[in-house]
């Protein structure tokens, strides 16, 4: 479950955010999570409760999806994809996606 170790890392990034800064608490973390960032959203929620502490007591962590994009080659169709390879709805040729493999912190509510 490598979901743990992003959640460390994450923390580990608002710790410093916060020595910098100089903030005790934060209420809320907006991530920016991939569609095919072979990244559960149940499994970083449950990694994130186990290492409420400090910082992070009442923290709200509010998860945004970004879905891959893809471009059929074969008739220019674009589409939204949840996975790394599709079919063309018009036309049946292989589509390959490209982006969604992002995690990142966008916003930090901090007091
Ligand atoms: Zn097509």
């Amino acid at each position: 479950m490598h979901e743990v170790s992003l959640v460390r890392e994450m923390k580990r990034l608002v710790e410093h955010e916060a020595e910098l800064r100089q903030f005790s608490r934060v209420k809320s973390i907006h991530i920016e999570l991939g569609s095919n960032a072979c990244v559960s959203q149940d499994a970083l929620r449950f990694a994130f409760e186990s290492v409420r502490s400090g910082l992070l007591e009442d923290t709200n962590l509010d998860i945004h999806t970004i879905l891959a994009k893809g471009c059929c080659r074969g008739c220019g169709l674009s589409a939204m994809m949840t996975e790394h390879i599709g079919v063309c709805a018009a036309c049946g040729a292989l589509i390959l996606a490209a982006g969604g493999d992002e995690m990142r912190i966008t916003e930090l509510e901090v007091v």
